[in-house]
């Protein structure tokens, strides 16, 4: 397949028009539309079904086979006592503004970045460096004239500008406070009415089940991600996996997020389907990977956490190599991943030049993360995240452990006894049960769990301040005040054969939906010189419908030939259609052009006469002749990669027939 079928050809890219054909033929429709439709839900149709399934596919083959990771597939109900400990019901929310006329509701930082992206629109029109286009329907004319009227060609400041285009740089990196002071500041309003906002408080992303059975006493939620569901799996999987570590697990499923302003489409919906990898790993000896060498030399373009904050966005492509090296990337497990995904997008049809690694900034981290990078895929809606890399630490299960007493943790014999110094905390038994009585065990579970760099610093706070104070879930206001007789923490030397120890976790983290259309984006274009003809160039493996069987009339001849065509490809377990239409050939390729079908079978006289064949290739529209055995023999090696239409092309006759293709038929006529 030419590689620069990627990069678009033809005519200018337009969203609408591949929108309108992804809807048109079903890839993706609107959910529960004749009833009016609930936004941030879609149903997939037959290209889609097929398209995501090719998707997930490639991603079970290239992660969960190609590295031995341990599959498991948990429930999306999830009961509120498991994400109220992993940090989910107190800290997963974004935040919402209202308008202060009608109510309606506003993710603050989309508010922020959408106005001041209008704004600098208007300023570009204005110095003449762009043409806006204006709504032209009148009935979204209407609805939109407030904010249209924000997209009059308007100069700014030149300083004006460059704020503008830092805060955008750092759009994710702001806290409500901070959203509001922006919004304060820039008079940012809401586009849709002109009417001001209130100041930004959090909403809660999970949808909340109010009761798991008829009783009203378990509750819970859908899960955000599927993530907690392989930690809570975490010892019986290191004993699958006969207690060897470093190991990774994965989980394929659905997951929901109750977004404040689903948009875009696939990329900001409701409910989505996650592939999810927990890689544990030894957190001493500088998280080290095995197979990093294979990757090494894989160039990725990294945009770093100081670039952005010096209000930038340009990448540096680097290999990973250097890059871990150098102290950009934290450590090699986490660089074997970026690398890894990388080669996955680009072997899904992805433009490499339109993928990018943004690295999260501070306050911009999940609650659990340490370090983040997100491959973020360009689209014509900007650069968008499509899989999270995060370094999770020992978090989740450190507060699994701690809650449940359960011992999340890793015993591995040493070969040699060490002695190892540490922070020893040790309960007064006389003062300590009586104080606590039942609870006892809760508040012994949170010490336990204290790490050694803990244990140090609360040391010296006994010793100053004479108490110390831990956090206890589910025990009175959840903090515990401990004072110098009932708790001794001290530093002292032991010999140990075992060493226990909480892994630490890297976190690859896919949304599905999100990569399906932007790798629609990546493989649109149109023919040059006939730019009504779209075409939808996903490699072979990936297309929905890899072959189509053209009859070339209604001619009873071509039947059996069809049959007997369709027959072997069953055999072969290749998703095939058979377009017998009355269109004209070259419509009918067309067609099916736009669906992304990379081969085309056509049975015609010298079929019936000679059992020969025509095999098309969608991208170069070149064709080969050979036998009905030949030609099915080359698609299925093309759809399963052991062979390029280049090599086909190279070992089986070139057919110079009759011109059939559409604008050629039409030039004919
Ligand atoms: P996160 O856990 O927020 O890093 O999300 C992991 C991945 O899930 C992202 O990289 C996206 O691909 C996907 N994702 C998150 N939220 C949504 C959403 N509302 N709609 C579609 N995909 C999403």
């Amino acid at each position: 397949m030419a590689p620069e079928m990627t990069t678009l050809k033809g005519k200018p890219f337009s969203r609408a028009e591949l929108d309108g054909l992804l809807r048109r033929t079903l890839f993706y429709t609107p959910s529960f539309e004749i009833y009016g439709g609930v936004a941030g839900f879609y149903d997939y149709g037959p290209p889609g079904c097929a398209l995501n399934a090719n998707i997930v596919d490639l991603w079970r083959k290239h992660f969960v086979i190609e590295e031995n990771m341990l599959e498991v597939e948990g429930p999306m109900v999830t009961p509120h006592e498991i994400l109220k400990t992993s940090g989910h019901v107190d800290r997963f929310c974004d935040w919402m503004v209202k308008d202060e006329a009608n109510g309606d509701i506003l993710r603050a930082d989309h508010l922020v970045e959408n106005v001041l992206e209008m704004r600098l629109k208007g300023d570009k029109e204005a110095r003449g460096l762009v043409h806006v286009e204006k709504e032209e329907d009148p009935k979204k004319k209407k609805k939109k004239e407030k904010a249209l009227a924000n997209l009059e060609a308007k100069k700014l400041d030149d300083a004006l500008v460059q704020e503008y285009e830092e805060v955008l740089a750092k759009i994710d990196n702001y806290d409500g406070a901070e959203l509001g002071l922006l919004i304060e500041k820039y008079d940012i309003r809401n586009p849709a009415t002109g009417n001001p906002v209130t100041p930004p408080t959090q909403f809660n992303l999970m949808f909340h089940i109010p009761n798991i059975g008829p009783s009203s006493s378990l509750y819970g939620f859908l899960r955000p991600e599927t993530a907690q569901g392989q930690f809570l799996n975490f010892a019986k999987l290191l004993d699958y996996n006969n207690h060897r570590m470093p190991f990774a697990s994965a989980t394929i499923g659905k997951s929901f997020r109750n977004e404040i302003s689903p948009r875009a489409g696939l990329l900001r919906v409701r409910e989505f389907l996650m592939c999810e990898i927990e890689h544990f790993v030894d957190p001493e000896g500088g998280k080290k990977h095995a197979r990093f060498h294979e990757v090494a030399d894989v160039k990725l373009n990294l945009l770093d956490r100081d670039t952005q904050l010096s209000g930038k966005t340009e990448v540096s492509p680097m290999p990973i190599g250097e890059a871990v090296e150098k102290g950009i990337v934290d450590n090699e497990t986490l660089g074997y991943f970026l690398a890894r995904v990388q080669l996955f997008l680009i072997q899904l049809g992805c433009n490499p030049e339109k993928i990018r690694f943004r690295q999260h900034m501070a306050t911009e981290m999940a609650h659990y993360a340490t370090d983040c990078w997100d491959a973020e895929l360009q689209t014509s809606y900007g650069w968008i995240e499509c899989v999270g890399c995060a370094d999770r630490s020992a978090y989740d299960l450190t507060v699994h452990m701690k809650r449940t007493g359960q011992p999340l943790q890793v015993r591995e014999r040493l070969d040699e006894p060490r002695t190892v110094e540490y922070w020893a905390a040790e309960t007064n038994k006389k003062e300590f049960g009586p104080k606590f009585r039942k609870d006892a065990p809760a508040v012994q579970g949170a010490i336990d769990a204290l790490s050694d760099e803990l244990r140090e610093k609360l040391s010296v706070e006994l010793k100053e301040a004479g108490k110390i104070t831990l956090d206890v879930p589910n025990f009175g206001d959840g903090k515990v005040e401990l004072t110098p007789d009932l708790i001794t923490i001290e530093k002292r030397t032991r010999t140990e054969n075992i060493r226990t120890y909480t892994p630490n976790v890297i976190e690859p983290s896919f949304g599905i939906g999100r990569i399906l259309y932007a790798l629609c984006e990546h493989v649109y274009w149109s023919r040059e010189g006939d730019e009504s003809r779209a075409v939808l160039s996903f490699p072979p493996s990936i297309a929905p419908m890899p072959v189509v069987l053209y009859p070339l009339s209604s001619h009873p001849d071509f039947k059996p030939l069809i049959a007997r065509l369709s027959a072997l490809l069953r055999k072969k377990r290749i998703h095939f259609a058979v377009d017998d239409s009355s269109a004209s050939i070259g419509k009918r390729y067309s067609r099916r052009d736009q669906l992304g079908t990379p081969f085309h079978i056509t049975a015609d006289f010298e079929s019936v006469q000679k059992n020969t064949f025509t095999l098309r290739e969608r991208d170069s529209m070149e064709q080969v002749r050979a036998t009905e055995q030949e030609i099915v023999d080359a698609v299925v090696n093309m759809v399963n990669g052991e062979e390029t239409w280049e090599d086909v092309q190279a070992r089986l006759p070139k057919f110079e027939g009759q011109a059939i293709e559409e604008g050629e038929e039409e030039r004919k006529e």
